[in-house]
């Protein structure tokens, strides 16, 4: 998933024992950087940003490279260990109704860490999932009743020009697409158009397709 100007304001860490994250227990994360007090950009209220290594695409422009490939450098986390870190900024989490964005890489790819860490921060606590939704369908299901907001970088809805962008099928965005709207969690989900010009055309297409198929909700005339 695309973290807007990520790389700009994330602390990075040092030392982990996994080069591939994926192959982690389920309940660990390396986290390739934290960012405090952000304010609007990621979520509602002041939010933080805990972004995770390791993801399922190789987008062409992608903004978080740091994000793929060796994770050897990232600090590894325990939804605990995140936990206890994050909660200094507990009372401007509740008092602004913000909370904890996971972005990335592909945070989907880590549902018991999220699951696990939504039991230790409690309901009061905005969870955002900034994802690109090209995760088995699971990782989906396991999620939806612990995020509270998705946003959603859905790149494009063409296949082929997805495959060109990211490398991969885009079937499971789809069919995860559908999984979120007959939840009903619609209108907790907001699609932000890629930085990429050459990719704007293109997926305003892609949300002329979403509005078709009620996945988002239609906006209110002007
Ligand atoms: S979804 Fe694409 S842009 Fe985002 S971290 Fe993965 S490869 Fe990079």
């Amino acid at each position: 998933m695309q973290t807007a100007l990520i790389s700009n304001i994330l602390i990075n860490f040092a030392i982990g024992s996994y080069a591939d994250s994926t192959a982690m227990p389920p309940d660990r994360a390396k986290i390739i950087g934290i960012s405090r007090h952000r304010l609007s950009t990621d979520g509602d209220g002041v939010t933080t940003l805990v972004a995770f290594h390791g993801c399922p695409l190789r987008c062409r422009y992608c903004l978080n490279p740091q994000s793929l490939g060796d994770s050897d450098r990232f600090k590894e986390y325990t939804p605990q260990s995140l936990y206890d870190e994050v909660r200094i900024d507990e009372l401007y989490f509740i008092a602004t109704n913000g909370g904890v964005t996971f972005g990335g890489g592909e945070p989907a790819l880590r549902p018991d860490f999220i699951q696990r860490f939504r039991e230790l921060c409690g309901p009061s606590w905005g969870l955002t999932l900034e994802t690109s939704l090209n995760v088995p369908q699971e990782n989906i299901e396991a999620l939806l009743p612990v995020v509270d907001s998705w946003i959603i970088d859905i790149k494009d809805m063409d296949a082929d020009i997805y495959r060109q962008y990211t490398g991969k099928d885009n079937s499971r965005v789809l069919s995860n697409l559908r999984l979120i709207a007959e939840a009903g969690r619609q209108k907790d989900g907001k699609f932000p158009l890629p930085p990429q010009p050459a990719y704007i055309t293109a997926t305003a297409g892609g949300v002329g397709y979403l509005l078709s198929q009620t996945i988002i909700p239609t906006p209110p005339a002007r």
